[in-house]
């Protein structure tokens, strides 16, 4: 397998540097830029499969760049921080940063962080690979694209794991700690509430109603769960007349 490529966006030479030396030492292929427009220019070039991405930039911020290449592709991105400032996370998880790390930060930490969001994308198992289909909605896990009603809905990659994950076992209750085992992968020590956010992100662009969510439910005091009817259940519904 080819080695994963990286492109890192950070304004701090020493940091950079550091990253740069250490990620390539590891065997990774690895490319740094110091600002957004060089860091933008090298993604669409370059083509990483992970974006390591300092929030403040000299010509624009973390956040506005990962929102832009989220857009594009399904890169993973993993945010530096130089301040531990929960809304900062936030705001960066709902731009669809898969991790963050914050300054200063020990090399084997990051070397951590990298090796589980690049784990993410590991070959799929034949069953993994079955198109979901409920009623209205579609999971395809190979494209990596989710359709509702027929319209292409736009999920980060974070957002499609979580989706797909939890569509893969209806009717099972999830609690938090346990979704960032299965989908975030490792060992996450930090607020549990960063599930709840990646959840209103999905619930906006899948539900019709994200004051009475449908399809992924909230199960007081536990976590969440997936409900939906599945195509052939709709079919059968309907063919009954009800
Ligand atoms: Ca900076």
């Amino acid at each position: 397998m080819a080695p994963a490529k990286i492109l890192i966006i950070e304004d701090e030479t020493a940091v950079r540097t550091l990253i740069l030396r250490f990620l390539t030492k590891q065997g990774f292929q690895v490319e740094a830029a110091e600002d957004g427009k060089t860091g933008m220019s090298s993604f669409e070039k370059f083509k990483p499969d992970l974006v390591i991405l300092d929030v403040n930039l000299p010509d624009t911020t973390g956040y506005a760049l990962c929102n832009d290449m989220q857009g594009r592709t399904g890169v993973f991105v993993l945010m530096l921080t130089s301040r531990d400032d929960e809304a900062d996370k936030i705001e960066g998880f709902k731009q669809g940063a898969d991790d963050y790390i914050t300054k200063p930060f020990g090399l084997s930490e990051l070397g951590a962080r990298v090796g589980a969001i690049l784990k993410r994308q590991r070959t799929v198992t034949a069953a993994e690979q079955q198109c979901l289909e409920y009623q209205g909605l579609s999971i395809d896990p190979i494209r990596r694209e989710v359709s509702l009603n027929d319209e292409m809905v736009p999920l980060t990659a974070l957002e499609f794991d979580l989706l797909h994950f939890l569509a893969s076992h209806p009717g099972r209750v999830w609690r938090r700690a346990e979704l960032i085992q299965e989908v975030w992968d490792y060992d996450y020590v930090g607020d549990q509430r960063v599930v709840d956010v990646h959840i209103g992100q999905i619930r906006k662009k899948i539900e019709i109603d994200t004051s009475q969510p449908s399809l992924i439910q909230t199960v007081r005091g536990v976590g969440y769960k997936f409900e939906a009817m599945t195509a052939e259940e709709a079919a059968a519904e309907e063919a009954a007349g009800t």
